[in-house]
C-alpha cells in the first residue's frame, strides 16, 4: 500500500480515513510568531483552542486534515505534530509557497526552488524529520505572474522527483486553474496529481469540467456564507451536485479552507467560529445532507472524502 507523510510519520493511505483536503489550523505569515507573537494573542489559548477544535472534528468523524499553510503563511510543523498527538486527527503538512512568494526566491531557478521542497518532503523540515506530504502552490486574482511560474514549474519539478501531490489556490472565477495546468502540463506532470483547489468560487461548468477532463482533480474546498468571492454556500451546494451529476463525482473533494485563527484579520480564535459555527464540521452538518436533497446518493457522499482522497494520494 502507498504511504503518505504525516507530521507524525508515514501513514499508509488505506488509514486516512474521512479526509479534509485543504484546511488550515491557522494563517499567518513568515516567521511572524517569532517576532511579533503579540499578534496571535496567548498562544498557549490558541493551542488550547486547536486542540478542542480537532478532538471536536475527531468526535465528528474527521480523521485526516491536509494542512495546506506555507512558509508564508506561517507553518509550524512543530506546533502541527503536538496537537497532531494530543488529539489523534492525522495532519499532513505542506511544502511550498502560496501567494507571499518571498522575494529571496523570485531570481531562482526552478529547479534550485525544487530542491528546497524536495528536501521538505524528504529529509524534513527545519531541522525537525518531518516531512512535508503535499505541495503547495497559489495564484490568485493577479494570476500566473512571473515569480509565480517559477514557483509552479519549481513544484511540478518537485513532484515529479517525490511522486508527492501538488495543491493548488487558485482565483476560479478568473479560471486561473487553465493557466495552472498549462504550466504543469508544458512540465511533463501528470494532471492526475494535481488538485485545484477553491473551484467551487465558479459556477461555471465548462470551465470545471474542463479541468476534470485534462485530468486534474477539482478540490470543492470553500462552504462559508457570505463568502468573500463566488457563490453562498446553497450555489456551492448546487454547483457539487450538478458536478456529480455529470458523472465527475470520482474527481472531487470537499473541504472548508477553514481556519482556527486567521493572524492578519484578528488575534481572538473564537472570531472565526462567528461566519462559520461548524468549523471543521460544516460539510458533515449542512452540505451532505443538502447534497441528499439535491439528489445526490449516500455512496456518491461518502466517496468525496475517503475514497477520492485516497485515490487521489495513493493512486
Ligand atoms: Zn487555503
Amino acid at each position: 500500500m502507498p504511504t503518505v507523510s504525516s507530521v507524525l510519520g508515514p501513514l499508509d493511505v488505506a488509514d486516512l480515513g474521512f479526509t479534509l483536503t485543504h484546511e488550515h489550523v491557522y494563517t499567518a505569515s513568515a516567521g511572524i510568531l517569532h517576532t511579533y507573537p503579540e499578534l496571535f494573542g496567548d498562544f498557549e489559548d490558541l493551542r488550547s483552542q486547536v486542540v478542542s477544535t480537532l478532538t471536536e472534528a475527531r468526535n465528528g468523524g474527521v480523521q485526516t486534515l491536509i494542512e495546506v499553510s506555507t512558509l508564508d503563511l506561517g507553518r509550524d510543523v512543530r506546533f502541527f505534530a503536538d496537537v497532531s498527538r494530543r488529539t489523534g486527527v492525522n495532519i499532513i503538512a505542506a511544502t511550498g509557497i502560496w501567494r507571499d512568494i518571498p522575494r529571496a526566491l523570485w531570481n531562482r531557478d526552478p529547479d534550485q526552488i525544487a530542491d528546497l521542497f524536495v528536501r521538505e518532503i524528504q529529509v524534513g523540515v527545519e531541522g525537525t524529520g518531518i516531512k512535508a506530504g503535499i505541495i503547495k502552490v497559489a495564484n490568485d486574482r493577479e494570476g500566473v505572474t512571473r515569480e509565480a511560474e517559477i514557483i509552479l514549474r519549481a513544484a511540478a519539478r518537485a513532484a515529479m522527483r517525490t511522486g508527492v501531490r501538488i495543491s493548488t489556490h487558485t482565483y476560479a472565477p478568473g479560471r486561473v486553474g487553465d493557466q495552472q495546468v498549462a504550466i504543469f502540463e508544458s512540465e511533463g506532470l501528470d494532471l492526475n496529481r494535481v488538485y485545484i483547489g477553491h473551484s467551487n468560487d465558479s459556477t461555471e461548468l465548462d470551465y470545471l469540467l474542463g479541468l476534470v477532463k485534462k485530468g486534474a482533480w477539482l478540490g470543492m474546498d470553500r462552504h462559508q456564507s457570505p463568502a468573500p468571492i463566488g457563490p453562498d454556500a446553497e450555489g456551492r451546494a448546487q454547483t457539487l451536485a450538478a458536478l456529480i451529476k455529470e458523472g465527475v463525482g470520482d474527481r472531487v473533494m470537499v473541504s472548508h479552507d477553514w481556519s482556527v485563527l486567521g493572524v492578519s484579520r484578528t488575534s481572538d480564535p473564537r472570531a472565526s467560529r462567528v461566519s462559520n459555527p461548524d468549523g471543521w464540521l460544516f460539510a458533515k452538518r449542512k452540505l451532505f445532507p443538502r447534497l441528499l436533497e439535491l439528489g445526490v446518493t449516500q455512496a456518491q457522499v461518502d466517496a468525496l472524502n475517503v475514497d477520492n482522497p485516497r485515490r487521489f494520494l495513493g493512486g
